[in-house]
């Protein structure tokens, strides 16, 4: 037995010891259940731990029955869907789909309607130390509670809510600190240290961006603002404007700390326990521990960063499908050349905004050279308009969005390989032009991913060879019919089934943005 999968089962055995026979799966005990500790039980724990037990709510709460407070319902009224206020509430989260699930606490509906739990925790801890963390962690392993760990709330797959759950919440534990000669606990003595960073759990990646650029350096992080940097985004892989050039976020991870399922604090990295190290870079979620800080290695600013636009439009019905299957093989091309990106496929043609540090003008000529040709073809127009950011942070200012806020979005994608783009680019626009224009696919993130540290992480093998995170996605209006969510969540599975007959079993998506 190989010493990870040996370890692999001592955590499971673990998680499944207490109150429970070998045989017995363990209890997941929520609000309601019989096993949920009495109030008074809950109340010498928030005594324990300061104070710091939150009884958490869909975030529409303040607007409804016992819970209402006029001042703070405008407040939810206005900044409904405000990233940075959703994710300063400890039952908001950015998909209303696993806020509400079939439940009902709107923002807009009658003070006295009733607002339902939904799918939010019972209760959770506002921890601001390492001590809250292993407080909550033991106190949730003694009483068997179904624990969820909550960051941002960002998640597609919901996996930081959990109805009646009890959950940690991390976004208040915040800190930075850069290095210029970190050196990994552990590490041979005549190891050099390396330009670092450490972040506290709760870091948000536009923090992290503006720090940086005070530092003159560049982190790996994601494309968005307030996605955390030091929890989902890294234990699911984490994908970057600058993939191409120093990998994914789970390649840039030096050292972890954590604590485990036992309540213990541990550091992790690849001298110290190299399995563990390597299921944390790309196992998903909470798999493997909470995690206390990660510290990444940090890179030199670029001179200076290129984006283009890139848009090739069919001028009719005739010229639609050649355009839209050719433009998967020149999004291969482009990345290629290095360009890293983000754009979507609709009834007009191909849409993407390319990023490349350092790049040039005559590098975005030869990269793009395939969108131009398929812009030649008879009834179809290319256009494409490119500048430069001196800094990176100033391309965050203009163009770092956190979009789809408060909405009832999910996805079902597959990573696009060269394969996939250029042998069976008619069977993937087959189903596109077959959906209807709601569902129509985007890329999340366009990019040949440095793969130096591939085989020593845990994310999908797919990402050794994949060119863009291709999805096709649904939503729906908070009160739309329980036959209507139904009918678009088996939509979402009908992609993902077609999804697998066109990739096949070597196919794969990034488990952040899959269909759950
Ligand atoms: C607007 C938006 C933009 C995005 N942009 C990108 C992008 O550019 N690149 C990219 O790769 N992905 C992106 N994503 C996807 C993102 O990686 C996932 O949503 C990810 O799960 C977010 O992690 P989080 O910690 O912020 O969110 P949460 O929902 O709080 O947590 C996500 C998961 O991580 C676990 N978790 C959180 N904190 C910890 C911790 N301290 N220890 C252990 N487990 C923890 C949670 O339990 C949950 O399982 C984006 C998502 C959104 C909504």
């Amino acid at each position: 037995m190989s010493l990870f999968l040996f370890k692999v089962l001592a955590l499971f055995l673990l998680n499944t010891s207490s109150n429970a026979s070998p045989t017995q799966s363990r209890r997941h005990c929520r609000f309601g259940d019989t096993c949920w500790p009495d109030e008074s039980t809950w109340q010498a724990f928030n005594h324990s731990i300061s104070g710091r037990l939150v009884r958490t709510y869909p975030a529409a709460a303040v607007c409804h029955g016992q819970t209402y407070d006029a001042a703070e319902c405008e407040v939810a009224k206005a900044e409904w869907d405000n990233s940075f206020w959703r994710t300063n509430q400890t039952g908001a989260y950015t998909a209303m789909v696993w806020e509400l699930g079939n439940g009902q606490c709107f923002i807009n509906s009658s003070r006295n309607d009733a607002c339902q739990p939904g799918l939010v925790p019972h209760y959770s801890v506002n921890a601001t130390s390492v001590a809250d963390i292993q407080a909550a962690v033991r106190f949730a392993s003694d009483k068997d509670l179904y624990l969820v760990v909550k960051n941002t709330g960002h998640d597609h797959l919901g996996r930081s809510t959990g109805r009646g759950a009890f959950s940690i919440w991390t976004h208040n534990l915040k800190g930075r600190k850069w290095m210029k000669n970190f050196v990994a606990k552990g590490v041979p003595e005549q190891a050099k240290g390396v330009a670092a960073v450490t972040l506290q759990p709760g870091e948000q990646w536009l923090d992290v961006y503006r720090a940086a650029s005070q530092e003159r350096v560049i982190v790996v992080g994601g494309a968005a603002r307030t996605v955390g940097a030091a929890g989902g985004w890294l234990t699911g892989g984490g994908h970057s404007p600058f993939a191409n050039a120093y990998g994914l976020g789970v390649d840039n991870l030096l050292e972890a700390t954590l604590v485990n399922a036992k309540g213990e604090h541990l550091t992790v990295n690849q001298y110290t326990d190299r399995d563990y190290f390597y299921a944390i870079r790309g196992g998903g979620g909470s798999s493997w521990g909470v995690l206390t800080s990660v510290t990444y290695r940090t890179h030199p600013e670029p001179s200076h960063i290129q984006v283009a636009f890139v848009q090739v439009n069919a001028t009719s019905n005739s010229s639609l499908r050649p355009v839209l299957e050719r433009s998967l093989g020149a999004l291969v091309n482009m990345t290629d050349s290095g360009y890293t990106g983000y754009g979507y496929l609709s009834g007009a043609g191909f849409t993407s905004l390319f990023i490349k540090p350092n790049g040039t003008d005559a590098q975005l000529v030869k990269a793009a050279a395939a969108f131009y040709e398929i812009g030649q073809l008879p009834e179809a127009a290319f256009a494409m308009l490119n500048f430069t950011f001196p800094r990176w942070i100033d391309y965050c200012n203009m163009f770092l969005q956190d979009p789809n806020i408060a909405q009832n979005v999910m996805d079902s994608s597959r990573l696009l390989t060269p394969d996939m783009a250029f042998n069976k680019a008619d069977k993937i626009i087959d189903m596109m032009l077959e959906l209807s224009e709601e569902n129509y696919p985007f890329f999340n993130f366009i990019g040949k991913v440095n793969p130096a540290e591939r085989n020593k992480t845990s994310v999908h093998p797919v990402w050794h060879n994949s060119r863009a995170v291709m999805s096709f996605g649904t939503n729906w209006n908070d009160t739309a019919s329980d036959a209507e969510k139904r009918r678009k969540r088996q939509l979402l599975v009908d992609i993902s089934k077609r999804w697998g007959n066109i990739t096949g079993p070597s196919g794969g998506t990034y488990a952040n943005e899959a269909n759950p």
